[in-house]
């Protein structure tokens, strides 16, 4: 078979360093990082964000691929995948957890090998899905919020836990693409909990917290589109807000120049979410009639956004694609991963997790294949297990931004020589 473009092991020793990185270890992919590769590993060296330090930092040890926990060339292992995969009545790839050339790879495997594909993060996607694919809605990019907004508001999301970065680059920038002294900003958080630590500096004027139950926002927004209609509707607790709070909120949604909603989908886990997501978009329409008004959605970390658009443009679909019936069949819950493997419709998991550590497969009695970045924190052994490099720290990459507008190139920082997922998947489709 000779993969030879495959092998495991630590990058270069030599020292190098590289300006402008693109970061793909969450959803906004910051593309200003200035990384160094010293004598042990990646450093970087320009801004704080734990999740992009844990994730370039984190050393990466040589790891063999492996059968039943044993060591194996690597050449063994994609044989037996691909003899796994021959006999499975309907293989499942999940997880999903790589850059756009890996999910292009899964999808011609699972086209040629009858599978399911799902991505570790559909549950949240699927909140955005359902309204676009209902309502439709207005949404803006990280680069227009970034220089037109005068009002954020955040929605029931944890955003400076899921992208520490967001305030920093997107809402706080003293300067803007058309001043360099622009207005200052007003920043609502509305629901409980929330982070507000990094909505600071000179760019900002107000900060105004809405405390709320995340599953009562719903119901605030619906009635924030009353209001804002002049639909008369009860005085009283809304949502757990008064009167007074959701009329001031209405009043500012409506004066603000070039107002943004933000939510990250993965914050809003509660039951039918999706109906909250639905409200930001109607709310976000009925104030585009009078003003400039748009919805901002995050997320997308683990290479999801870029899952869900090379399903969209090869299937015609978002995830959870099967290819059982020889062409693309499209079904939200009847192809869900975790369903598959509840109701035991699957007898084979293809997990792949190429970022960080913690993108473990459900846990399941169904046999398992892992093409997973070395010391991801398994709960048993996988039939196969197959180390993949990082796409932007092991190898060179694109990766689809959370907005869906930009795909960014991901640099090759030399950190170890561990094969991409894009060319095991493909000798093991060959094989197959
Ligand atoms: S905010 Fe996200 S993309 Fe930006 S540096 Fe941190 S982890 Fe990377």
């Amino acid at each position: 078979m000779g993969v030879s473009m495959v092998g495991t092991g630590p990058g270069t020793s030599a020292k190098g360093h590289y300006e402008n990185v693109a970061c793909p270890f969450c959803g906004i992919l910051c593309d200003d990082l200035t990384i160094d590769r010293v004598a042990d590993g990646l450093k970087v060296m320009n801004t704080g964000c734990e999740i992009a330090r844990a994730g370039f930092e984190r050393r990466v040890t040589d790891t063999p691929a492996q059968i039943d926990g044993k060591s194996v060339p690597l050449d063994d292992a994609i044989a037996e995948v691909a003899a796994l995969i021959r006999s499975s009545r309907l293989p499942v790839f999940g997880g999903l957890g790589t850059d756009v050339d890996g999910v292009r790879a899964v999808m011609s495997l699972a086209d040629h090998a009858g599978g399911v594909v799902d991505h570790a993060l559909s549950e949240a996607q699927y909140r955005n899905f359902r309204v676009l694919q209902s309502g439709g809605w207005v949404l803006t990019t990280l680069t227009e919020a970034r220089n037109r907004a005068d009002l954020f508001v955040i929605v029931g999301s944890d955003v400076h836990a899921l992208h520490p970065r967001f305030f920093e680059r997107i809402v706080c920038n003293e300067k803007s693409m058309f001043s360099e002294q622009p207005a200052k900003r007003t920043v609502i958080f509305l629901g409980e909990g929330l982070d507000q630590s990094a909505a600071t500096g000179p760019r900002i004027g107000e900060v105004l917290s809405l405390p709320c139950k995340a599953d009562r926002i719903g119901e605030i927004l619906v009635a924030m589109r009353a209001i804002a209609k002049g639909v008369p509707i009860a005085d009283g607790d809304i949502g757990g807000l008064s009167r007074a709070q959701v009329d001031d909120l209405v009043k500012r949604c409506k004066a603000s120049s070039y107002g943004v909603m933000v939510w990250a989908p993965p914050s809003l886990n509660f039951p039918n979410a999706d109906l909250t997501v639905q409200a930001v978009a109607e709310f976000v329409k009925d104030v585009n009639l009078t003003s400039r008004f748009a919805g901002l959605s995050l997320g997308g970390n683990d290479g999801a956004v870029s899952a869900g658009a090379v399903c969209a443009w090869q299937s015609g679909f978002p995830l959870r694609v099967s290819f059982a019936s020889g062409k693309p069949d499209y079904d939200v819950e009847r192809y869900a991963m975790t369903r598959l493997l509840a109701d035991k419709e699957t007898d084979l998991l293809i997990w792949i997790a190429s970022y960080t550590p913690d993108l473990v497969p459900p846990v399941t009695d169904t046999p398992m294949i892992v093409l997973g970045t070395p010391g991801l924190k398994l709960t048993g052994t996988p039939r196969v297990f197959i180390p993949v490099g990082t796409p932007g720290a092991d190898h060179a990459g694109l990766l689809v931004r959370c907005d869906n507008v930009v795909s960014l190139p991901l640099k090759n920082l030399l950190r170890s020589t561990l094969p991409r997922a894009a060319d095991v998947l493909a000798a093991i489709e060959a094989a197959v």
